[in-house]
């Protein structure tokens, strides 16, 4: 059985005392949800704050990116040793933004994957295509070239840390969802990727969030399809009322 995962990406957004603000609107909301989980991943600088604040919240704390080495010369960069101290469980690698905005390829992804993996943290593994892939029709041929690359040597022991998103590039931000039949499709066929890849307890285990453009009147619809394991919000996730609805859909 897996146990939905609702991802809320605060992106490059809210300042410490903003980043506290938001976590005390929310830690109260989900007391009591059993059958879901939720993780929170504020910016870096508000990571320790956010931590102190849900404590005692049935909430978990993630990151929006890491280096793949414990430590040493790299300069500006945050590594999982630092994120673990911090309680730190989730950690998204590969998001599109920054595959865009700065270059991060698949080996590169490949590596803090492990790196993740090895310190402990569940990353939350990030693959879509852009609209003009879809429109071309290389939707499978991309994600299951980035599923491929980005696991590549991955262990058994460390795949059943990893949650995958599928966050389609022309939905995220745009307020254009993707349908959950489109949604539902690809979940299916990375599904597959996984079995082939690794065997059929760990494709049933893997949970498969999806991301792009959520919000509380479409998330119902994505979350009916038991391809789909949750979501991963951007804009959203930013007003705690909106988030409360998301994660809530159903109550
Ligand atoms: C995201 O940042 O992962 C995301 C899905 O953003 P949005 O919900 O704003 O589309």
């Amino acid at each position: 059985m897996r146990k939905p995962l609702f991802a809320a990406n605060w992106k490059m957004n809210k300042t410490v005392s903003e980043s506290v603000l938001l976590a005390k609107a929310l830690k109260n909301e989900f007391l009591g949800l059993t059958n879901r989980e939720v993780v929170l991943c504020p910016p870096f600088t508000s990571l320790s704050a956010v931590a102190a604040e849900i404590r005692i919240a049935p909430i978990a704390l993630g990151a929006q990116n890491m280096h793949y080495e414990k430590e040493g010369a790299f300069t500006g960069e945050i590594s999982p040793f630092m994120l673990q101290e911090l309680g730190v469980k989730y950690v998204i690698v590969g998001h599109s933004e920054r595959r865009q905005h700065f270059n991060e390829g698949n080996e590169l992804i490949n590596k803090k994957i492990k790196s993740a993996a090895a310190f402990g943290l569940h990353p939350i593994f990030c693959v879509g295509e852009t609209e003009e892939e879809r429109k071309k029709k290389k939707t499978k041929a991309i994600i299951g070239k980035q599923v491929k690359e980005g696991l590549k040597g991955v262990s058994e022991f460390e795949m059943r840390k990893v949650n995958i998103a599928y966050e389609p590039v022309w939905a995220i931000g745009t307020g254009k969802n993707a349908t959950p039949e489109q949604a539902e499709e690809v979940h299916e066929f990375i599904r597959n990727l996984v079995k082939r890849s690794y065997n059929d307890e760990i494709a049933d285990n893997l949970r498969i969030l999806y991301g792009g453009s959520v919000n509380p009147e479409n998330v119902e619809g994505f979350m009916i399809k038991s391809a789909v394991d949750g979501v991963l919000v951007g804009g959203a996730s930013l007003d705690p009322k909106k988030f409360v609805k998301i994660v809530k859909y159903d109550y």
